[in-house]
């Protein structure tokens, strides 16, 4: 029987152990991940290949990835947002090694898109690609290159990434 700590947690006993970390010889160690309400709904939209923000009426700001509360009044935002899957480069990077630290023979381009419709400023790191590593500029017109609806898993990856428009 579980006994509770005076810090709230719940200590275990060696049964405990022995019936969570010792199950069928490997450990039976799951846990959940709670992402909260914002976030969800932002994953959600993903699966369905769409951009999902919320806006502030008071402030006047549409924000990507959606909060729920306004960081700047302090206050429940007012309204989900369906934004464009289009947007521009604010910044970027060209990479010759990989985040392990392995040289990539085809660089990758780590970006910040500013998203059509989110208030100016806000957008989503993601890379681009289908360019040339040297066309690319701050300011470039870009568009989302979704997987497949039965590949998306709700996730940030359900964008392969972006490239330039036109
Ligand atoms: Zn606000």
């Amino acid at each position: 029987m579980p006994r509770q700590t005076e810090f709230g947690g719940t200590a275990l006993s060696n049964e405990d152990f022995k019936t969570f970390f010792h199950t069928q010889g490997s450990p039976n160690a799951r846990y959940a991940w709670d992402c909260g309400v914002g976030i969800g709904k932002y994953l959600d939209g993903l699966k369905e290949g769409k951009l999902v923000g919320t806006r502030c009426d008071k402030c006047r700001r549409t924000v990507i990835p959606p909060r729920v509360h306004c960081e700047w009044c302090f206050r429940p935002m007012d309204a989900w947002v369906d934004l464009a899957d289009t947007g521009r480069i604010n910044t970027f990077s060209i990479s010759h090694v990989s985040w392990d630290v392995v040289r990539l023979e085809k660089p990758q381009i780590p970006a910040v898109i500013e998203i059509d419709g989110a208030s100016p400023g806000m957008g989503i790191l993601h890379l681009v690609d289908e360019v040339d590593p040297q066309a690319v500029r701050i300011g470039m017109k870009v568009r989302a290159v979704w997987k497949p609806p039965a590949e998306r898993e709700g996730a940030i990856t359900d964008i392969r990434y972006f490239k330039p428009v036109g």
